[in-house]
């Protein structure tokens, strides 16, 4: 069990039925990022928040405790954790809360995002009822100042750098679905081909093997047209780690002419799949035995 306290607002703010709870650090960031947390705690604290503490959401199974307890915490949820509000909002999805809920509002806050006694403030103001921090879907493709896309910008920049290492020391590592952006199209099911997707019995793509996913393969992340896979932990593209990428935080600057004409990203997702084909001792497939494959799925009676 890792609830450290259960409570509402404190004493000084109106009531309101809602539970205050606060990821941890994942495990890979903790060196870097403790002191961060511990100052947001205080902040919090200081002015008469208290919140649930439960370990980096992310890592969790839905058996856990402490996920249970997240289900059946009473009132809104107004989650702080360590991955972008929208990629937080998925992953509790995975968890098993209903997370566009007409019963309960879920408040996304990512504690990377704005100084410690500003964030506090804000819970405060969520609380108060002046304020929310409730994810949307997000505009249809939305555009750069260049007219890229944020996944389209973010695939770029992932071009002109080294191999990224991003999962490598991570707990976990599997996608999380943004169903307010998919269309249920099954190009991921398609594509992966480590059996990580699959349907459930009303025929809605669920992830179903999770921990089958090779950590450090966004791959399916690439090919998915409406950008509706996030890999929260994904630290070199900010579309794919879920968040919008406006240009400001987290891109970089890039020298297009110097990219242009690498491989795209559908190219560059099935590089990325054959090369763990490869680390798991299998042969990647033809691009007639992936035709075949994807022939087979269409005809299945879903
Ligand atoms: S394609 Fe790669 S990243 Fe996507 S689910 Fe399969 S193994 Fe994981
Ligand atoms: S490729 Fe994207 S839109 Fe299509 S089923 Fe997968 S997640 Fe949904």
């Amino acid at each position: 069990m890792n609830f450290m306290a259960g409570a509402l607002a404190g004493t000084a703010l109106p009531v309101r039925t809602a539970t205050v709870v606060y990821s941890r650090v994942p495990q890979e960031e903790r060196a870097q990022r403790q002191p961060e947390y511990e100052k947001l705690a205080a902040a919090l604290r200081a002015i008469g928040i208290e919140f649930l503490e439960v370990e980096s959401i992310y890592d969790r199974y839905e058996e856990d405790d402490d996920t249970r307890l997240l289900r059946e915490a009473p009132g809104d949820l107004i989650f702080i954790g360590w991955h972008y509000p929208r990629a937080l909002k998925w992953i509790l999805a995975r968890q098993g809360l209903d997370v566009n809920g007409r019963a309960r509002a879920l408040h996304c806050l990512d504690a990377r995002e704005e100084e410690p006694a500003v964030l506090a403030e804000r819970v405060k103001k969520i609380l108060a009822g002046s304020a929310s921090a409730v994810v949307t879907a997000p505009p249809k493709s939305p555009s750069t100042s260049d007219g890229l896309t944020p996944r389209q910008r973010g695939d770029l920049a992932e071009q002109a750098l080294p191999n990224p290492e991003n999962a490598k020391l991570s707990a976990r590592w599997y996608p999380v679905v943004d169903y307010d952006a998919c269309t249920n199209c099954m190009e991921c099911l398609d594509f992966c081909l480590f059996g990580v997707y699959g349907v459930d019995a009303g025929g809605t793509l669920r992830v179903t093997n999770q921990d089958e996913c090779r950590s450090d393969c966004p791959a399916c992340a690439r090919v998915c047209p409406v950008g509706a896979i996030v890999f929260p932990k994904y630290v070199t593209n900010v579309a794919i780690a879920g968040g919008q990428d406006d240009g400001d935080r987290g891109s970089l600057k890039l020298d297009l002419s110097k990219i242009f004409g690498k491989p795209k990203a559908r190219h560059q997702a099935a590089l990325e799949r054959d090369r763990e084909l490869l680390k798991a001792g299998r042969k990647p497939p033809s691009a007639d035995e992936v035709e075949k494959l994807t022939d087979a799925f269409d005809q299945v009676d879903l």
